[in-house]
């Protein structure tokens, strides 16, 4: 997907995207002090691109910079990189309806770092790549019983490089199983479920939607915290709170969230051997949801709560 067309914004400059020079001792290499986002751009039928909660973005950047020893851009400087970095590659803006653009901000420690320190000179980067909407498919889930995604206190809460690769393993073993992801379970009593790998969950049961409270081990998705206001919009009483696994046995409807699924509707879980299935289809919250939520996002259904942005 990458060719040589496309444009890399990096450290206020925009350039080709390819290889970047970096120091054998960075403290992204070393250390992994790094922090990654994702978001999309999408195009209007009128041929308008619009971007979905932008700032949303530049600001758990600076929440996970802060946590990482990283200078953040500012929310300015961020939306001016995603900006431009968009305006650079509008070609690559996939037709209305047929996908988006994924743009992704790295910031990271790229100055010199023998020692167990915070780096002193940091990269911002930019790239973008067109990806297809994601329509197709279901979850089915496997409770990773073993492996913990994220340890209270430590960077679970937020998007830290460091926080993908070692899902690597139980996640590859699941796939290889025929499970589509893993859902991770809390650190501290093992009971409570957490998130996916790159997405939250929800579940419902009669008119209540819950879905676990963050509490610094788990990512706050916009794409969760978009769906809770929709979901209440739609008069459904929204929770966040502690899940207990037994109880996503009982739930009617899970449904998993993120940049990357948008909204997705969990086909089953699978814990312990047990495997539980849930309704699916046309008439799911799950695919209301997601009509709703794209519908914002491509400029369909009218923006009441200014969450797009135009930037063409
Ligand atoms: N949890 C994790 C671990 C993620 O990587 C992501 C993707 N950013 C999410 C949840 C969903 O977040 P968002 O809705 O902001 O994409």
């Amino acid at each position: 997907k990458f060719t040589e067309e496309e444009q890399t914004f990096c450290n206020g400059t925009l350039t080709r995207f390819g290889n970047i020079q970096m120091c054998p001792s960075s403290g992204i290499l070393n250390y992994g002090q790094g922090l990654l986002e994702g978001l999309k751009a999408y195009r209007k039928e009128d041929e308008g691109i619009l971007l979905f909660r932008p700032e949303e973005n530049a600001l758990r950047m600076k929440v996970g910079a802060d946590r990482m020893c990283m200078p953040s851009p500012t929310v300015d400087q961020f939306l001016d990189a995603v900006k431009k970095t968009v305006l650079a590659n509008k070609r690559w803006v996939p037709p209305h309806g047929r996908g988006s653009l994924y743009i992704r901000p790295l910031l990271m420690g790229t100055g010199r770092n023998l020692e167990v320190k915070p780096s002193s000179e940091f990269t911002f980067l930019v790239y973008a790549s067109p990806v297809g909407n994601g329509l197709k498919g279901v979850l089915n889930l496997m409770v990773e019983d073993n492996v913990r995604r994220a340890t209270p206190g430590g960077t679970g809460g937020v998007k830290a490089v460091t926080n993908y690769s070692p899902i690597y393993k139980p996640l590859t073993e699941a796939k290889a199983k025929g499970f589509s992801d893993l859902l991770y379970l809390d650190a501290l009593t093992g009971s409570n479920i957490e998130e996916c790998s790159g997405s939250n969950i929800f579940i419902l049961k009669g008119n209540v939607i819950s879905t676990p409270t963050t509490h610094g081990t788990i990512l706050p998705g916009i794409t969760r915290k978009s769906i809770m206001e929709i979901a209440s919009g739609f008069g459904y009483q929204v929770e966040e709170r502690a899940i207990p696994i037994n109880e996503v046995f009982d739930a009617e409807e899970v449904f998993c969230t993120g940049t990357a699924k948008i909204v997705k509707s969990v086909a089953s879980i699978t814990y312990q051997g047990k495997r539980i299935e849930y309704k699916l289809g046309a008439e799911t919250l799950a695919q209301k949801l997601h009509a709703t939520l794209t519908g914002i996002q491509t400029g369909v259904i009218e923006d009441k709560l200014g969450w797009t942005m135009v930037i063409d």
